[in-house]
């Protein structure tokens, strides 16, 4: 499979940017993961999105066309042009377009390809990461679709600092690692000649800037641990196992970057009476010998109340009617599947005097040769 994000957004290497993101929310329509019928569909989401950030974003394309798709993702490896957080809204918050701060690869690459020296300190912001949490459902909440509040742990901007990891009020000092520019850059010789490495500065991690003091809530980490309340709409036909994606209720981005996504895993519990298949349900109903020979109109539950069935004349056990649109609701679409009726003819397993007179009479009347005495549906409930 391609992997090249203009292959995955299916666009020309011309592709303006509105048309770049006309095919990204295309791609994103049929490859949402609560959308979705398609096994890989939170993988190719990713990869659209990835395609999309990366050709939208002037430099990051121009770098693209340059260095072709694999040397792109290894120098992404090497150094991460935003952390590696899916779809970091990034950009807008630099002035020089070639500085900025100390992400790391990327400004590393563009240096080697363009020279520019970075300049001013601060970093990227960067998309927070993603989190999962899982909710279960059972098939009732599934048919009808749900509202449901959930409690989640998760890293939170931390609100005493604003995120910013110390007191607005603490002594600020340039850092002088690195000169306030944030990054530092080493020169190593090697097999290719001299090779200019570029890299976060550790002192004061990018920020170019030393603070007197760190916060006391968070310990400088911009973000502490809290138990959230959140509500999500399951909608309805929802299937075990598929993802539901809440955008921007993820981990907070960095530098002031966009907060990542929650991922909600749903799991839809098995039903007593239903079995789900697809979109379909299946379902056992018991009929007596008399309704099987001579026909009926059976009630049926569905789970949106009981409906009427007829059952013709001559019904084999084992026989499997069709109800159609008594199904699941289908996701985001129109229409039900359907429920399947399976009936089982029941063999009673106790006669009073009458009916036992009356089923051997009907034997009779067929030619059998049946001996029957006391003791006759004993031995045949016995024996199973
Ligand atoms: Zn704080």
């Amino acid at each position: 499979m391609t992997e090249d994000f203009y292959d995955v957004l299916g666009v020309s290497r011309d592709a303006s940017e509105d048309e770049i993101k006309q095919a990204y929310r295309e791609k994103a329509t049929e490859y949402h993961p609560d959308v979705s019928d398609d096994p890989d569909a939170e993988e190719k989401f990713k990869k659209a999105k990835k395609a999309k950030e990366v050709l939208t974003d002037e430099e990051k394309r121009q770098a693209y066309d340059q260095m072709g798709h694999e040397r792109f993702e290894q120098a992404e490896k090497r150094g991460g042009f935003d952390g590696g957080g899916p779809g970091a809204g990034a950009g807008g918050a630099r002035g020089n377009p070639f500085g900025g701060g100390g992400g790391g690869g990327f400004e590393d690459i563009f240096e080697q390809f363009f020279g520019g020296g970075g300049s001013g300190g601060g970093s990227r912001p960067r998309q927070g990461q993603d989190l999962r949490t899982s909710l279960q459902l059972d098939l009732e909440e599934a048919y009808e679709g749900v509202e449901r509040e959930f409690t989640v742990t998760r890293p939170t901007r931390c609100s005493d600092c604003d995120g910013a990891g110390h007191p607005p009020d603490a002594d600020a000092e340039t850092c002088p690692n690195c000169d306030g520019q944030g990054q530092v850059t080493q020169v190593q010789q090697t097999p290719f000649g001299r090779m200019q490495q570029t890299g976060t500065c550790r002192r004061c991690g990018g920020d170019g800037t030393l603070y007197s003091e760190t916060c006391d809530t968070c310990g400088g980490e911009g973000q502490v641990r809290e138990e959230s309340t959140l509500s999500v709409d399951i909608p309805a036909g929802i299937r075990d196992g598929q993802t539901l994606r809440m955008e921007g209720e993820g981990a907070p981005g960095s530098n002031r970057g966009p907060n990542g996504d929650l991922l909600i895993e749903v799991s839809v519990a098995d039903h007593s009476d239903f079995e789900r298949e697809g979109d379909d349900l299946h379902y056992q109903h018991p009929i007596s010998f008399p309704q099987a020979t001579f026909g009926d109109t059976v009630e049926v539950p569905t789970l949106d109340g009981t409906v009427e069935m007829d059952v013709p004349e001559g019904t084999q056990s084992g026989e499997t009617f069709r109800l159609k649109n008594k199904g699941m609701p289908r996701l985001r679409r129109r229409g039900r599947g359907d429920l399947y009726v399976q009936v089982q003819v029941v063999t009673p397993d106790s006669l009073n005097d009458e009916q036992r007179e009356a089923l051997e009479q009907f034997a009779e009347a067929g030619g059998e040769e049946v001996e029957v005495n006391e003791g006759f549906f004993e031995r045949i409930k016995s024996s199973f």
